[in-house]
């Protein structure tokens, strides 16, 4: 049986996106309180070995020949890099001649083995979701010696020396990052981490919309101000 699960194809830019996911279950180096997934019973940050790679390989060969696809997005449930067979999964791709888009949380892009993995890649997606290291710790409860500082310099470390196209995914949370203090200091970590593309999102599950989603409105005024930033 195979360990991946895929979305629908969908259309962007005139390219057709087909969203991957290379993980059996939730396996994590974060815990956010928000996470769409539920909890992390597996809070890793090594290497994982699932089983086989080719029946994976297999079906999305198929996949991608019946969907067409142009890009492949590696989205998967958690940190994608912690799968071992990810740098086979993303050669596997390029040999087909397609697009790769990976998404992590960015804190791994800091040690060099998941930066080379990364680095094969077309794009890559790093994000951040809060700005004090006491929230850091308290809603995204990461491993154990993790700080928000290293987080931040791990992604623009990464993007420094990365070829590809890096898009920086913020994520606006009522009352953590979304006063005008916080959002000039989201301004300064655009600044450090210099990316291709700023992406301003909001928490749009139902259980925590409510608690820690923001307005339409106030989407669109700190998104403008982000954007114009970058
Ligand atoms: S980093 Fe993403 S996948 Fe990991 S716990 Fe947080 S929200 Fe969930």
């Amino acid at each position: 049986m195979s360990n991946f699960s895929y979305k629908d194809v969908y259309i962007e830019e005139g390219k057709r996106v087909l969203e991957v996911n290379i993980l059996p279950e939730k396996y994590c180096n974060f815990d956010c309180i928000f996470c769409p997934i539920g909890r992390s019973k597996n809070k890793v940050d090594s290497p994982i070995s699932f089983n086989e790679i080719d029946v994976d390989l297999n079906e999305l060969d198929n996949k991608i020949e019946e969907t067409k696809a142009d890009l492949i997005f590696i989205n998967s449930k958690g940190e994608a890099l912690i799968n071992n067979k990810i740098d086979k999964i993303i050669r596997f791709i390029k040999n087909k001649g397609l697009i790769v888009r990976l998404l992590s949380n960015g804190y791994l892009l800091g040690k060099d083995e998941y930066k080379k993995i990364a680095n094969d890649c077309d794009e890559v997606i790093g994000e951040i979701k809060v700005i004090t290291e006491e929230d850091f710790q308290k809603i995204q409860r990461p491993i154990e010696g993790y700080t928000l500082d290293k987080y931040i310099s791990n992604v623009a470390l990464f993007n420094k020396q990365y070829n590809g196209k890096f898009i920086f995914e913020i994520t606006i949370i009522k009352g953590y990052n979304d006063d005008e203090k916080s959002i000039n200091e989201l301004k300064d970590i655009i600044t450090k981490i210099n990316p291709d593309k700023v992406i301003v999102s909001r928490i749009e599950e139902e259980i925590f919309k409510k608690k820690l989603g923001i307005s339409d409105e106030e989407l669109q005024k700190i998104s403008k101000e982000l954007l114009s930033y970058n």
